[in-house]
């Protein structure tokens, strides 16, 4: 399985947490919580042709 760590802020209290991408799924969206305030983000991705992740964490 291939993983990547995508380090982004917190919508919800800034701070800086860390998620683990599935990258064998080229793309996804979920929800889950943040590991500081416990509150639900919604996690985004695309990876594209070049290999580059578009990527987007926001308050769901
Ligand atoms: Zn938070």
């Amino acid at each position: 399985m291939e993983q990547y760590e995508q380090f982004f802020n917190c919508p919800h209290c800034g701070t800086i947490i860390s998620v683990l991408l599935d990258l064998s799924i080229p793309n996804q969206e979920y929800t889950e919580d943040c590991e500081v305030c416990c509150r639900p983000i919604e996690i985004r991705y695309e990876v594209g042709v070049d290999g580059e992740i578009d990527f987007e964490g926001r308050r769901s």
